[in-house]
C-alpha cells in the first residue's frame, strides 16, 4: 500500500510511464501484466458552413468555437442536406456541434413563420440528466428567440401545454414519447407538423431488447409524424461502436450516413492493465478456504458490489480494493485521478477504502477524496467541479454511470475498476483524463471474473481491435406486438403502413386481432379494448415486471423482470438494488409484487433451480466434423427450487426450500452437440462429461461479451449430458429475454472466435480445479456442481480442433474480433 507520499507530479509535469512504474514498485510489479501507448492525434479543422444562420454561427463564436472539427462539419452538412446520419466518434469530441449547428439554424429560420414554428426538433436521450445538461448547454448559447425546454415525468402540467404549443426544441427520452407524445398526438400537432429533425443521443445503449423497443418506437413516431406530414431527418450520436450505420439503420429503418473519422485533437495516453494480488493463504488453487472477507486488514469492504460478492471463493483481492490502493498512492503523489467502479456501493466501498489507506500515510489528504454516485443536484454536481479545479479534491471516486452530469476533463489518471462492460466504455471512460499538452494515464483494473481476467492476459483482445458489435434484433415478436398494438390505438393501422414494421408484421396483427386486443374494420385495424395500449409495455424491461415495494412506506423502488424475479427476488433473498441492500419478506406472483424491508442481514443468497429446454426448430446449423452447431427457437423450463444463504467467507449457513412454479421462456438458442465416443477419444470419459459440459457452458457465457454486447445477465445456459431431443451432450445458451435479444444469433455467427476465448482462458488460469476466474459463475442455478475444468479444455479443444481450416470457417465469421461486455446498473 501506499507509503511514501512520492511525488508523481513534480513541478506542473506529470509523467505516466514514471508513476506506473512507482505503482509497481514495492513488491507489486507483477501485478502490472501490459502496458500500451496510445499516439496522440492530430486536429483536423474545417470552417463553418455558408449556410449556418449568422445568429447561431455569432452565438458559437462568442463561446469561442471559431471553427469545427473536420467529423463535426460533415455531419452537420449531411444533416442540413436532409440526409440520415450518425456520428460516432470520441469522447469529447464535439458531437453535439454537429447536430446543434443545422438543428438550430433551422429552427431559428423557422421562427419567421406565421405560426413562430416553422421548424420543430426532438431530442431524445436514454437518461433524464443527459437532457438537462444539453438544455443547460444551449440555454447558455442564448439564442435569441430560440425556445427549447426539457419535457419529462416531472414537468409540471400548466408547463407541458406551454411546451406542446409553444417550443421549437423538446428534449426528452423515449419513455415519454411512448407514454405521452405518442398517444396523445393530437395535442402536439402543430409541433409534429413542423417537425424537421429527431436527435438521438448516445444511441449505442439502445441494444438487446431496449434496442428492440426503440426501434418499434421510431417507426410509431415515423407513421405519425407522416399523418401530419412530416419526413423528419435523423441524426444520431454515438460511442464508437463496429459498423455505427449498420446500427443506425436497424434502430430507425431507414439509411444512414456514417461520420467515423474523428477530426478532434487527442494527448496520448499510456494505458496499464493489472491484475490485483493473490489473497494471503488463498494459493492460486482456488477452492482453498481463503477467508476473503477480512484479509488485507478489514480494507475489503465490498459489501453490496454484485460483482464481488459470488460466494465463490475469491483467489485475489477485489479490484475495488486494489483500486483503493492505487488511488491512495495517486493522491499520496499528488496526482489528480478518478477510479470508475462498477455499482454504486462499489464506489462507497473505494472512497471509504482510499481515506482508510491516506490516514496512516498522508493524513492531511484524507478530505481530498469524493465518491460520486450520479443523480447530484445541480448545484452539488458544480460544487464538486470547483473542487476538482481548484485541487480541494485530488482523488475522486465515481459510478462508470453513462453520463456521469460533471465536467472532470483536467485530470491526469483514470482507474477502472473492474470491466466496464464494453471496450467502447473502457476508452470512453479513459478518454476522461487528460490536460491538454499533457499525457495522460489510464489503468484497468481487473475483478476476479473470466472476462476480466481474460483480458488482462490478452491486450490484443483490447487494443487495436475495433469495438465490439451492437446486437439487437427489430423483428422481436415479443417487443413488436404490444408496439403494433400501440400503434393501432394512436392511429388506425392500414395494410401500408404494416411493411414499416417489419417482414412479420401481418402475423403479428393477425394474432393480435385472435386475441381481440385489435380488431378489423374496413378503415383497417382499430385497438378494441378499453385501457390505455402504452400501459402494456415498459420500453426498459421485456414484458412483465415485478414491483418491488417496501412493506414499511408502500413505496416502489423499482420492478424487476418478471424473467428474473424467481431468482433475485423470491421470499427471503437479499437484493441489492441501486447499491442498498434489502430482505425480501414475500414475493406475491398474484398481484407481481415484491415486499422487501431495508437492511444487510451479513449474508447473500443464491437462488438454485433446475432447468430442461426444447428444441423448437433449427433454423441455421453448420457441422464441423462430429460437432454440430445450430441456432434456433427453444423453450427454456426453469423452476427455482430453493437458496442458499452465503456469509462472505463462502461459508454456506443454510438451504431453504421454495415453492415456486416452473416457468417457461421461448427465446432463441445457440447449441452444439458432441458425440461422446469423439469426447471420450478427446480424454472426457462419459461419467465427466456432466462436469466438463457445465464448466464449457460457464466459461462460454462468460465470454460472450467478446463478441456481442451481451452481459451476463443477458444470457444463459443449459448444459445436458444427454438431451431428449438430440440424443446427444448438447450445450445451450440462450437469450435470457422473451422472444430474443440477438446475442445467441451473433454467437452462432461468431462461434470459433467465441469459443477460442474461454479455452484458452481456462487453460491459463492457475487454479487447480476451477475458480471465479475460470469456470465458476455467480448466476449459477447449481451451486456450481458439478464443474471439471479440465474436461472443460478437452471438450472445448476438441470442439475447436474439429473446425475446418481458415479462411473458409464454417460459420460467416463476421466478428473478427468481438468484443467484451457488461454492465446493468
Ligand atoms: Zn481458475
Ligand atoms: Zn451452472
Amino acid at each position: 500500500m501506499s507509503s511514501t507520499g512520492t511525488p508523481f507530479r513534480s513541478s506542473g509535469s506529470f509523467d505516466p510511464g514514471a508513476t506506473l512504474r512507482l505503482l509497481a514498485s514495492r513488491g507489486r510489479a507483477e501485478r502490472l501484466l501490459h502496458v500500451h501507448e496510445v499516439p496522440a492525434r492530430a486536429a483536423e479543422r474545417a470552417e463553418w458552413p455558408d449556410w449556418v444562420d449568422p445568429a447561431v454561427y455569432a452565438a458559437f463564436a462568442s463561446a469561442g468555437i471559431g471553427s469545427l472539427w473536420r467529423h463535426q462539419r460533415e455531419a452537420a452538412d449531411l444533416a442540413h442536406a436532409g440526409r440520415h446520419v450518425v456520428m460516432a466518434t470520441g469522447t469529447a469530441s464535439g458531437k453535439s456541434l454537429g447536430y446543434l449547428a443545422p438543428v438550430l439554424t433551422d429552427l431559428v429560420e423557422g421562427a419567421g413563420a406565421a405560426t413562430g414554428r416553422g421548424a420543430t426538433a426532438l431530442y431524445l436521450s436514454p437518461t433524464k440528466a443527459l437532457a438537462a445538461d444539453q438544455l443547460a448547454r444551449i440555454q447558455s448559447l442564448a439564442i435569441p428567440g430560440l425556445r427549447a425546454a426539457t419535457y419529462d415525468g416531472d414537468t409540471p402540467q400548466e408547463e407541458r401545454r406551454w411546451i406542446r404549443e409553444h417550443a421549437q426544441l423538446v428534449l426528452t427520452n423515449p419513455d415519454l414519447v411512448h407514454h405521452s407524445l405518442l398517444p396523445q398526438h393530437q395535442r402536439w400537432a402543430p409541433f409534429l407538423r413542423a417537425l424537421r429533425y429527431v436527435v438521438i443521443d448516445e444511441c449505442h445503449v439502445y441494444r438487446g431488447v431496449f434496442g428492440s423497443h426503440l426501434s418499434a418506437l421510431l417507426r410509431r413516431l415515423r407513421r405519425v409524424a407522416a399523418r401530419y406530414g412530416s419526413q423528419p431527418t435523423f441524426v444520431l450520436a454515438s460511442a464508437t461502436v463496429r459498423d455505427p450505420a449498420a446500427h443506425a439503420e436497424r434502430l430507425i429503418g431507414l439509411p444512414v450516413h456514417a461520420v467515423e473519422r474523428d477530426g478532434s485533437p487527442r494527448e496520448a495516453m499510456t494505458f496499464g492493465l493489472w491484475e490485483p494480488g493473490e489473497l494471503p493463504g488463498s494459493a492460486p488453487a482456488g477452492g482453498g478456504t481463503a477467508d476473503g472477507g477480512t484479509v488485507s486488514g478489514g480494507r475489503e469492504d465490498t459489501s453490496g458490489e454484485v460483482e464481488d460478492t459470488s460466494g465463490e471463493t475469491p483467489v485475489r483481492r477485489s479490484a475495488t480494493s486494489e483500486a483503493a490502493d492505487l488511488l491512495a498512492d495517486l493522491v499520496a503523489g499528488g496526482v489528480q485521478a478518478v477510479a470508475f467502479a462498477r455499482s454504486r456501493a462499489g464506489v462507497e466501498a473505494l472512497a471509504a477504502s482510499t481515506r482508510r489507506s491516506l490516514a496512516e500515510v498522508a493524513p492531511e489528504l484524507e478530505g481530498a477524496v469524493a465518491a460520486y454516485r450520479g443523480g447530484y443536484l445541480p448545484e452539488e454536481r458544480r460544487a464538486l467541479e470547483r473542487s476538482l479545479r481548484d485541487g480541494t479534491i485530488v482523488g475522486l471516486a465515481a459510478t462508470n454511470a453513462l453520463e456521469l452530469g460533471i465536467d472532470i476533463s483536467g485530470l491526469d489518471a483514470v482507474l477502472l475498476a473492474g470491466w466496464p462492460g464494453t471496450r467502447a466504455s473502457l476508452w470512453q471512460q479513459a478518454g476522461r483524463a487528460g490536460r491538454s499538452g499533457t499525457r495522460s494515464l489510464a489503468l484497468f483494473v481487473a475483478a476476479d471474473d473470466p472476462l476480466d481476467t481474460y483480458l488482462v492476459h490478452h491486450p490484443e483482445a483490447l487494443f487495436g481491435r475495433s469495438v465490439e458489435a451492437t446486437v439487437m434484433d427489430p423483428d422481436n415478436p415479443h417487443v413488436l406486438a404490444p408496439h403494433l398494438a400501440a400503434a393501432a390505438a394512436e392511429l388506425p393501422l392500414t395494410e401500408a403502413d404494416l411493411p414499416l414494421f417489419g417482414a412479420h408484421a401481418r402475423e403479428l396483427v393477425d394474432a393480435l386481432v385472435a386475441r381481440r386486443i385489435l380488431r378489423r374494420r374496413p378503415g383497417g385495424w382499430y385497438w378494441a379494448r378499453t385501457d390505455r395500449a402504452t400501459d402494456h409495455v415498459s420500453l426498459r424491461g421485456s414484458g412483465e415486471v415485478v414491483g418491488i415495494v417496501e412493506r414499511r412506506t408502500g413505496r416502489v423502488l423499482g420492478t424487476i423482470d418478471e424473467s428474473s424475479a424467481h431468482s433475485q427476488v423470491h421470499t427471503g433473498a437479499v437484493h441489492v438494488h441501486q447499491g442498498e441492500t434489502y430482505v425480501v419478506t414475500e414475493l406475491d406472483l398474484e398481484t407481481s409484487t415484491a415486499s422487501v424491508v431495508r437492511g444487510d442481514p451479513g449474508w447473500s443468497t443464491y437462488a438454485q433451480s433446475v432447468s430442461a429446454f426444447d428444441i423448437v426448430g433449427t433454423e441455421r446449423s453448420f457441422r464441423w466434423g462430429l460437432v454440430e452447431v445450430c441456432f434456433g427457437p427453444v423453450r427454456v423450463h426453469t423452476q427455482v427450487t430453493s437458496f442458499l444463504r452465503r456469509l462472505p467467507s463462502g461459508e454456506i449457513i443454510g438451504t431453504h426450500p421454495l415453492d415456486l412454479p416452473r416457468r417457461t421462456l421461448s427465446t432463441k438458442a445457440v447449441w452444439w452437440t458432441m458425440p461422446v465416443d469423439a469426447l471420450a477419444r478427446a480424454g472426457v470419459a462419459e461419467v465427466d462429461i456432466p462436469g466438463a459440459a457445465h464448466a464449457a457452458e460457464h466459461a462460454a457465457i462468460g465470454m460472450l461479451p467478446l463478441v456481442a454486447t451481451s452481459d451476463r445477465w443477458d444470457i444463459g445456459g443449459v448444459s445436458t449430458a444427454e438431451h431428449p431431443d438430440t440424443g446427444l451432450p448438447t450445450i445451450l445458451i440462450y437469450d435470457g429475454h422473451p422472444g430474443g435479444a440477438g446475442f445467441a444469433e451473433h454467437a452462432f455467427d461468431a462461434f470459433d472466435t467465441w469459443l477460442s476465448a474461454p479455452c484458452s482462458a481456462i487453460a491459463s488460469c492457475g487454479c487447480e480445479r476451477g475458480c471465479p476466474a475460470c469456470v465458476q459463475s455467480p448466476k449459477c442455478g447449481n451451486g456450481n456442481e458439478p464443474l471439471d475444468k479440465a474436461g472443460a479444455v478437452a471438450l472445448l479443444s476438441m470442439v475447436l480442433a474439429a473446425a475446418p481450416p481458415r479462411p473458409e470457417a464454417g460459420p460467416p465469421s463476421t466478428v473478427a474480433g468481438g468484443a467484451p461486455a457488461r454492465s446493468r446498473g
